[in-house]
């Protein structure tokens, strides 16, 4: 017998139907001896359309009462789904967020998850209860508060959930099939992957894969949680994220795992690229520039400094960082121009990040050969490259993006023999 988490997103409950589906996957697990514990989020788009009503009440909605109106969406498919589950015959129990032990800082909207103590959780599964927790939200002790971590938040919960009461595994239920190594819907030949470490994972989180949030991968990583990703729409497989541990351990008991050069492909096209012309080289200048875009907030990616002309003295530096960061951000500069003593100000926003992503890049060469070799094969120029121990990124015209994705795909060999069915799933 081993105790499962299951996350549930809110494509897979988003009508009454699909919450009877989803119950139905639930008690199958009880009935094969598992005990279960359930990250739900809310129904649909109910946070969108929560969010919506917000603002048409409040232009700049307070941060606590958006979190108390935010964590009813999941209040709503965690007691329906308990219900479903009670009328198919088996004891189920809901529980909010800070029933469930879910402790957080006080950051609403955004908080992060400081202690989990599931002393509630624990009695219901004794109890033979399946456990069914509301996703997305939690508690902190010194405001008293309701808190809530973050679009995309239930993953982080079921992750913490999984790790607290030292799961088995934590399976994150959405309406696509697993992780792919590209995007289906721009790269058509893209596979799914059966395991990927919880290293590359990270790597194509933060560089545009949107099946996993970030925050999750971060957490099952430190606590050592086996994620396995996959679809509520079928019974396939989907793709498990180990941690080293948990590969070694694979490895160790004689599990043949590939370790392919290239694991995936990641694109995201909500960057935009800022350039700060004719700036003095001199000492000290590439410091004031970034003291003034961090201190607007803005959240930067990737950095490149020209050679400076030697003529003039003065260099260009171009950064990228969220589109939605960038007015900020040229704001900033743009009010010390004259003490940073830079020329002028570019902004760009039609570009397009492209990453390559494999651990095993450490180990091999040509790598960054074979993707400049594939995009300039296909004619697409490439504006800024960087690189991590097992990710090659480049910046290119936005536009040439699905093209780019495409042939270093090919290039890596990472191609499949059919096309992937193309879902309009969204990965949530
Ligand atoms: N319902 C929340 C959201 O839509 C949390 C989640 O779905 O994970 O962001
Ligand atoms: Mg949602």
């Amino acid at each position: 017998m081993a105790l499962i988490v299951q996350k549930y997103g809110g494509s897979s409950v988003a009508d009454a139907e699909s919450i009877k589906r989803v119950a139905k996957r639930i008690v199958d697990t009880r009935r094969a001896g598992h005990d279960v514990v359930v990250a739900v989020s809310a129904m649909g788009d109910t946070t969108d359309e929560l969010l919506d009503l917000a603002h048409e009440v409040a232009p700049i909605p307070a941060p606590r009462e958006l979190d108390m109106l935010l964590s009813s969406g999941e209040r709503i498919s965690m007691a329906l789904l308990a219900m479903a589950i009670h009328s198919m015959g088996f004891e189920a129990r809901s529980f909010t967020g800070s029933q469930a032990g879910m402790i957080t800082d006080a950051t609403h909207g955004a908080a992060r998850i400081v202690d989990v103590t599931p002393v509630r959780l624990r009695e219901a599964l004794d109890e033979g209860a399946i456990v069914i927790v509301a996703g997305f939200q939690g508690f902190n002790r010194d405001t008293r508060d309701i808190t809530t971590l973050g679009r995309g938040g239930s993953d982080t919960t079921a992750v913490a959930l999984a790790a607290a009461l030292s799961a088995d595994v934590c399976e994150i239920y959405s309406d696509v099939d697993g992780i792919f190594t590209a995007d289906p819907r721009v790269v058509p030949k893209a596979r799914k992957l059966g395991v990927v470490t919880s290293e590359e994972m990270l790597e194509l989180a933060a560089n545009g894969a949107k099946v996993l949030y970030i925050r999750a991968v971060e957490y099952a990583r430190r606590h050592g949680v086996t994620i396995h990703a996959r679809s509520s729409f079928s019974s396939a497989e989907g793709t498990l994220v180990l941690g080293p541990d948990a590969r070694a351990e694979r490895l160790a008991q004689g599990e043949h795992m590939e370790e392919p050069i290239v694991a995936g492909v990641a694109t995201d096209l909500s960057q935009a690229k800022v350039t700060v012309v004719g700036v003095p080289d001199v000492p000290g200048k590439a410091a004031e520039i970034f003291t003034i875009v961090a201190k607007s907030g803005a959240n930067v990616d990737m950095i490149v400094q020209n050679v400076s002309a030697a003529a003039t003295g003065r260099t260009d530096i171009s950064f990228t960082l969220p589109k939605s960061d960038a007015a900020a951000a040229l704001r900033a500069l743009a009010a010390d121009q004259a003490e940073v003593g830079f020329e002028a100000l570019l902004h760009d926003d039609q570009i397009g990040k492209l990453s390559v992503v494999g651990a095993g890049m450490r180990s091999h060469s040509g790598v960054s050969a074979t993707l400049f070799d594939a995009l300039s094969s296909a004619g697409i120029n490439i504006e800024m490259i960087s690189t991590s121990e097992i990710r090659i990124s480049v910046v290119v015209r936005g536009s040439d993006v699905a093209a780019a994705a495409r042939a270093v795909h090919t290039a890596y060999g990472l191609d499949g023999d059919d096309e992937a069915v193309v879902y309009a799933g969204s990965g949530r």
